[in-house]
């Protein structure tokens, strides 16, 4: 018995460890989000919104492109401070104000969209910023809320419009199974850390053929400055635009949709100008690289390693009315009345519709899905 012992004993003791043999110290390398290789490899250093480098990886298999090692919800939630929608801010949105007559326009389209689902249902907007296309939802019938990692714009959501949003990410949220009837996700599934377990969660939270509108940009139109201008940059990353940390083609996407549970009903490239320039196939490149911010944001809070981040300062409500009310001020100030006009809105959807194209050629800088739960 004693003699068993003391061979389990050294067994144990002798056993391989991970500083006898080095290569086991090392994590398990994370597999590809689309087609589950490990084979994720470094291609560029970037900036992330002027706050930290990171590295886009390229699975070699399939081509997928994504920052890693993945940020946590903690990183990801620092790059959205309540100065992202400040005008005055280096970092974030330039001139947010200027989207809320662009999201009244949507939001006139989608009414009638909503209505041809029915005269009732219930909608979440994923990713909804300061609400402003919820506010024009309003009008549909539907029962609208948000959800927005932004505390900022949870408040600004929830005073100016009285619409529920819930400061959270998706996964953070935890609505209900099959709690709606339609969501929308514009611009988000590319700002998110797991792409695949955050389709999961908004196919969970739809109900069975309940539809998902989704727009994400062309990851080659969205990589492609960057890639040039590291090499005409030297040392100096590129800034990556608004915290994007994974590109996608048409086959990615499409890949993922369906093992997510989702039937694809339409997909077509926006923007088919200005994703050509992005391709450097019309002049005009250079404008889709970002100026690196001045070096003093990287110290401010809610950069990585620095103490006390904003969003959790104890004035939250003083300072967030105090932003609040300057963006209010410059929606006044940038409303011209004849966009506001529904004639107006019909001729800028006819210039869309000139400026579009379907899916498969990929030359738009996005892509825009209507998609089902199966
Ligand atoms: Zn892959």
């Amino acid at each position: 018995m004693g003699e068993r012992a003391g061979v389990g004993a050294r067994a144990w003791r002798w056993g391989p460890t991970a500083s006898s043999f080095p290569y086991m110290a090392k994590p398990m390398p994370e597999s590809c989000d689309i087609c589950t290789a490990t084979e994720m490899h470094p291609l560029l250093e970037v900036s992330l919104i002027g706050r930290r480098r990171v590295q886009v990886h390229r699975c070699r298999r399939c081509g997928f492109r994504q920052v890693r090692p993945r940020l946590t919800a903690d990183q990801i939630k620092a790059l959205y401070p309540s100065d992202y929608f400040d005008a005055g801010s280096p970092v974030g949105y330039a001139d947010y104000a200027r989207e809320f007559q662009r999201r009244q326009r949507e939001a006139y389209f989608l009414n009638r969209w909503l209505r041809r689902l029915g005269s009732q249902g219930r909608l979440l907007e994923v990713g909804c910023a300061l609400g402003f296309l919820l506010a024009g939802l309003k009008r549909s019938g539907w029962r609208v809320e948000g959800v927005d990692a932004s505390a900022f714009a949870a408040h600004y959501a929830s005073t100016r419009y009285d619409i529920d949003v819930a400061c959270a990410t998706l996964e953070q949220a935890l609505f209900p199974d099959a709690a709606f009837d339609a969501v929308i996700q514009k611009d988000l599934l590319e700002h998110v850390g797991d792409p695949r377990a955050h389709l999961d969660e908004t196919r969970r939270v739809l109900r069975p053929g309940g539809w998902l509108r989704l727009v994400t940009p062309n990851g080659e139109a969205n990589l492609r400055p960057l890639v040039v201008a590291s090499r005409q940059a030297g040392a100096t990353p590129p800034v990556l635009d608004q915290g994007h940390l994974s590109f996608f083609c048409r086959r990615h996407l499409l890949r993922l949709f369906e093992e997510c549970g989702f039937r694809c009903h339409r997909m077509r490239m926006i923007g088919i100008t200005r994703g050509l320039r992005a391709l450097g196939r019309l002049p005009g490149q250079r404008r889709f690289v970002r100026p690196a911010p001045p070096a003093e944001t990287m110290s401010r809070p809610g950069a990585p390693g620095v103490a006390a981040p904003d969003d959790a300062a104890p004035d939250d409500a003083a300072r967030f009315e105090e932003l609040a009310a300057r963006i209010d001020q410059e929606i006044a100030t940038r409303h011209r009345g004849f966009k506001s006009w529904p004639p107006y809105y019909h001729y800028h959807r006819a210039m869309k519709q000139v400026d579009a194209l379907p899916g498969w050629c990929e030359i738009g800088y996005d892509f825009e899905c209507l998609l089902q739960r199966v």
